[in-house]
This record gives C-alpha cells, structure tokens and sequence, in this order.
C-alpha cells in the first residue's frame, strides 16, 4: 500500500487541492455600501458567518437567518465531555494556520490559536478487516487545534462582528427574486432584500426544504440532484488505558464507501485523559447512525475489541456520538470527496447579480468539504457582491 492510499483510507486530508484565493481586498474602501442595499445571509455556519463578517468590513447592511438555535453549524463543538473542547464536527485544519488571518482579514487583530501538526513518528495503523498492520502517513499539513476548536476559532474572532445582526430559530422555506427585491420567508415572517447570500446546506435544496422562484436555472438544479452528500458521525469514547495508536484506519473504498477511521482525539492536548475519536462518513457512518444507542457503542466496542485483542470493553468508561444526519437543519456530512468538480462550481455560481452562495459546497470547484474553503467562499461570494 502506498502512503497517498493510506491517507486516503485515513480520509482525514479531505480534498485538499491548494488555491491561491486572498480574502484582503473586503477592506476596499472604494466600494459605497449604500449602492448594495440590504444583504440577507441564510444559515449561520462558517460560510454565513464569514460573509457577514466581510460585510461588516464593508459597511454592508445584513441579517442572518439561522433555523436553528445556534451559530456554528457543522462546527459544533461540547466542552461537557472531556476537560479540552471536544469538536462534534470539524476537527482538523487542513491548511497552513494564515487562513486564521485571512479568515480575519484585518491586520490590526492577532490572531491567537494553538494548532500543532503530527509528529512524523506518530504510530499509524490499518484494520483490513481481518489483522492490523503498521502503516505509513505524511501528515505534512494536517494541524489539531490545541484546547481549541474551528468552533472556537469563529466564536472569537468571526462571531463577535455579526453577532447582533442573527436571527435564530428563522426556518427559511422560500425565496422569491422574480422581483428588484428578493423576497425570503420563513415559517413565521417575511423578509427583504436587495440581494441574499444562500450558505445553508446543499442538502437543504435537494430534499426541497427551500424552493424558489423563478426556479434555479437547470444547470444548478441537475448540480443539486446529482451531488451525492455522505452520511456523516462522529463518536469519542473515553477509556481508562491507552492501549490505541494515533491512527488506525480502516480498508474501504473511499470512492463508494467513504471514510471510516478511529484516532488518538487527545494528541497534542494538555489532559491525561484516554478519548479516542471516530470519524466516518458515507456507508461507514450509516451502522452507527442507523443504530440505537445501546447498540452503536457495543457495535464500536465489539469492533475495537476485535482490532485491539478485547482491550476495549474492559477500560471503557463513557462516550458520546454525533449523528449528522439527524441535524434538522443539516441532514448529513458533505459533500463527497470524489464528486466531479465542475458541479461542485456550478453549486457555487451566483445567479442575476441577486442570489449569491457561500459555503463548504459552493466553491469554485476546487475543495468542498472544510471550514477554510467555506471561509474562502465567502470572500468569492463578497467579491461578486459588490462587483
Ligand atoms: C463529521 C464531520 C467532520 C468534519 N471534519 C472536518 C475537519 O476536520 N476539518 C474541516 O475543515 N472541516 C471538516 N468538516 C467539514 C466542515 O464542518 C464543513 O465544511 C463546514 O463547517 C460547513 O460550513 P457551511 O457554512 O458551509 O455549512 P454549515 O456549517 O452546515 O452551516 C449551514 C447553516 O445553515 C443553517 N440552515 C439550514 N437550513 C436553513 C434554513 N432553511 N434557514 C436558515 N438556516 C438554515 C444550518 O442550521 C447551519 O447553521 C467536517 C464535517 C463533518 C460533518
């Protein structure tokens, strides 16, 4: 087995094809706010919540719209299980740390967030199903957050310019922009804008959650149909003994199956505590999420008992497991790895000079499941915005 089929087996590089996007010119002090009007920004994930952040650069007038109770999104993260922040969804940075700063895109702010990247010696392992071997990784870029998470990174630096400015619990169900003004509403109220920015899920247009009129040009309703979005969980089990390495994956095949692996999810963190972490998505997660709870830890015991000579069982002493198909605002992981690029841009692409999209599946086809192109996706959707 090569290293690059081991990191795909792994999964935890995600796409991870690099692009040269700045966010630095949202400070263009020659855009006059008053000539864009009224921005309306669906969902309060890191793509809503970065393009209001762009805005409030810019002077821009905006709302958000968040169905649920909360920002963040597939950010979650609890600080209930364990004594450093445990991150529900996204874990790693997949990039190098200045997307912090360009994240921020004012040089007057520091940015402050430990991250720290593997040591290449970490111990890495494959399951086949039938024995474990050692197995090679280049873990070059991927950093763990250091007592922190993507969630924290937003909430201190991202949410405190638009916090003011979200409205939760505002289920958007249809917008109109047959009109000069768009019209949003939710099950409640009726908004309007001079111009919205959709960074709700994908999977919120392909169940028909949010419908709009005129419809979607065809192009982007095929782009909606056919993506294929995975299933999505995640799982962190705390035990009395570390008797795990820092990786183990396993063999599927990530083109049809997904990904699926079990980690060291204290590595790096000041904590003597023993929590392993489990990722899966696409068929790897529906077991799990398809199971009641009983079910689904002794289905992962019985599983690590079997890969670790039955250590697991005896030192288990609690978890806790996320079901993102079960978020009702969310409805799965993301989009696949290995879907074709061009729908993944056509997802992304603005519509009449009105409808704009930001978001981890509206990118320029480049890389569509991470906070940081969900980041950068925003700064794409801006520049169009006032362009
Ligand atoms: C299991 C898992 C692990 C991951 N691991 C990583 C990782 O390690 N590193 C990484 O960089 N990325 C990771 N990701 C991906 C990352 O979490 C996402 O790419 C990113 O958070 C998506 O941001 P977003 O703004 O596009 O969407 P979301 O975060 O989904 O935000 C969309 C928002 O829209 C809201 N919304 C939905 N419908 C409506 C409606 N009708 N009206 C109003 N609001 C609505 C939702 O409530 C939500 O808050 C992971 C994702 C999952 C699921």
């Amino acid at each position: 087995m090569t290293r690059k089929e081991f990191l795909k087996i792994c999964g935890i590089l995600g796409v991870g094809i690099p692009f040269n996007t700045s966010l630095s010119s949202c400070n263009d002090e020659s855009v006059d706010p008053n000539t864009i009007g009224k921005v309306l920004i669906i969902g309060a994930g890191a793509g809503g919540l970065s393009s209001g952040h762009l805005l409030q650069q810019l002077g821009i007038d905006f709302e958000i719209l968040e169905a649920s109770s909360t920002y963040g999104g597939r950010m979650k993260r609890t600080l209930d299980f364990a004594d450093f922040p445990i991150p529900l969804g996204a874990e790693w940075l997949h990039i190098e740390r200045g997307i912090f700063e360009e994240a921020v895109n004012d040089t007057n702010v520091q940015v402050n967030v430990a991250t720290t990247l593997y040591n290449p010696a970490i111990d890495t392992a494959l399951w086949d199903g039938e024995q474990i071997t050692i197995a090679e990784a280049d873990f070059t870029e991927d950093q763990k957050f250091i007592n922190s998470t993507w969630f924290d990174f937003y909430e201190e630096y991202i949410v405190p310019s638009v916090n003011d400015k979200i409205t939760y619990n505002a289920i958007v169900e249809s917008i109109d922009y047959t009109g000069e003004q768009i019209t949003v509403n939710t099950q409640t109220e009726v908004y309007t804008a001079d111009k919205v920015i959709f960074a709700a899920p994908v999977k919120m247009l392909q169940n028909g959650a949010i419908t709009f009129t005129p419809a979607l040009p065809a192009d982007k309703q095929k782009a909606i149909n056919e993506v294929r979005i995975w299933d999505g969980c995640k799982a962190f089990i705390e035990f009395s003994e570390k008797f795990y390495p820092a990786i183990v994956g396993f063999t599927i095949t990530p083109e049809t199956d997904g990904q699926k692996l079990y980690y060291d999810a204290a590595y790096g963190q000041n904590t003597n505590q023993n929590i392993l972490g489990l990722f899966a998505v696409g068929t790897a997660a529906q077991t799990f999420n398809q199971a009641d709870e009983e079910d689904r830890i002794n289905r992962m015991l019985a599983e690590l008992d079997e890969v670790f000579e039955n250590q697991a069982t005896p030192h288990y002493i609690k978890h806790t497991f996320q079901n993102w198909n079960a978020e009702p605002f969310i409805n799965g992981a993301y989009v696949n790895d290995h879907e074709d690029w061009r729908k993944v841009r056509t997802l992304g692409a603005s519509i009449d000079n009105k409808l704009f999209f930001a978001g981890t599946s509206y990118t320029e086809g480049d890389d569509w499941g991470s906070v940081h192109t969900a980041a950068r996706s925003a700064k794409r959707a801006i520049d169009e915005l006032i362009s």
